[in-house]
């Protein structure tokens, strides 16, 4: 399962590094970098909640 932020419509709110410290982190640039790229099934609970919690939706799952 992997994360895909599409930094394009990132708009650094900041709701997925609240959210998911381990897994998002908000760049100097003020968009998002996911790390690690790729997550263990049994985040996707969180990892769901988080997309569905970005308001520009500019998260999803793969
Ligand atoms: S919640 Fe969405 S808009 Fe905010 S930093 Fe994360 S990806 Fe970007």
């Amino acid at each position: 399962m992997k994360i895909v932020a599409d930094r394009t419509v990132c708009e650094g709110h900041g709701m997925c590094e609240a959210l998911a410290p381990d897994m998002f982190r908000i760049g100097d640039d003020g968009i998002v970098a996911p790390r690690p790229a790729t997550v263990a099934a049994s985040d996707r609970e969180l990892l769901e909640l988080v997309v569905d919690s970005c308001p520009v939706q500019a998260l999803r799952l793969t």
